[in-house]
């Protein structure tokens, strides 16, 4: 196979040529009243308000080419943009997608990216696509995506709603993504797949985001440094003590411990301080209101700000990008 043949890379092949791959493999969106082609897309806003949110994945801080297939990068692209708008009880609309890769990356691996973006819409947000986006050339591999969504005539579940008396609640995966990372850190190739996925292409309950704002949620965003951090960011904003169940955080630990053998307080740290699960995490006004696909975590009370775990004072730890990486780009 020539280089220009089979396997053509970004420096191959004309921008407009490469943008022609790539361009079927996308999802399209049902919402788009005008796709690619023009300056801009045209969107339909139904409700006269739409919600907007970016997500940027840098190369090294962000994401190893050793870990993730590019499908599994396009997947994760759109899973945690898709998190940020459900959280907000909105349903995605549309993705805007740059992309910046070195001249000798093969367009196959755009290819497959788009392929990603295409399964990431299609799993978690069906009628969701990508409108439009930008490709240029860097010497670091960065993505980033810019979401929109419509609020169907409902409040957006912000923040700062949570109030004495509610209960919290949260949906989807806790602990696997920072399981998962650990074991591609240790080098653990025995780790379940299924710990792998959730860290490399997460399957954050995206529909569940408008079934939380018709349920009342009061408060909410989704999981994507950690449990403590992003409660105590609801605790903060809503000026409230939220209180987590001991417990159901034991047996969460004890039932994640189990599937996937690792030991409880292993589990139990991924569970409280590990991120990028991108669940939702709500809170409601009472039990009644809590929807299926949430478990109970815990309640939310009067007083000053912070998270609790029981009685203890949970500090806020989390996920950062700039710990743990050596910075060097593979
Ligand atoms: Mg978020």
């Amino acid at each position: 196979v020539s280089e220009k043949g089979e396997y053509p890379t970004l420096a191959d092949i004309s921008e407009s040529e490469v943008l022609s791959r790539i361009f079927p493999r996308l999802p399209t969106s049902d919402f788009a009243l005008l796709g690619p082609g023009d300056d801009c897309a045209v969107v339909s806003a139904p409700d006269k308000r739409f919600v907007m949110t970016t997500d940027m994945m840098v190369q090294g801080p962000d994401f190893r080419l050793e870990w993730s297939t590019p499908w599994q990068l396009g997947f994760k692209a759109a899973a945690t943009n898709l998190a940020d708008v459900a959280s907000m009880g909105a349903v995605p609309t549309a993705l805007v997608v740059s992309l910046a890769a070195p001249a000798a990356t093969q367009v196959r691996w755009l290819e497959e990216f788009a392929d990603g973006l295409h399964a990431g819409c299609n799993d978690l947000a069906p009628g969701c696509g990508v409108v439009g986006g930008d490709l240029s050339v860097s010497s670091v591999l960065t993505v980033s995506i810019t979401a929109t969504g419509d609020l169907q005539g409902r409040e957006p579940i912000l923040r700062s709603g949570a109030r004495d008396g509610d209960v919290i609640a949260y949906a989807g995966d806790l602990g696997q993504a920072a399981l998962g990372l650990h074991a591609l850190f240790t080098g653990q190739r025995l780790a379940k797949p299924e710990l792998l996925n959730a860290q490399l292409q997460p399957q954050p309950p995206v529909n569940l985001g408008t079934v939380a704002a018709e349920a009342g949620a009061t408060a909410g965003l989704d999981v994507s440094d950690s449990l403590a951090m992003d409660l105590g960011r609801i605790a903060k904003a809503s000026n409230v003590s939220c209180r987590l169940d001991e417990r159901v955080i034991d047996d969460l630990a004890a039932h994640l411990a189990l599937e996937y053998g690792v030991d409880a307080s292993e589990a139990r740290q991924a569970i409280l301080f590990g991120g990028e699960d991108h669940g939702l995490l709500m809170t409601f006004r009472s039990l009644d209101d809590v929807p299926d696909g949430f478990v109970i975590l815990g309640d939310v009370s009067e007083g000053p700000h912070g998270v609790f775990l029981g009685q203890a004072s949970l500090t806020e730890r989390g996920w950062n990008p700039y710990a743990g990486w050596d910075g060097t780009v593979s």
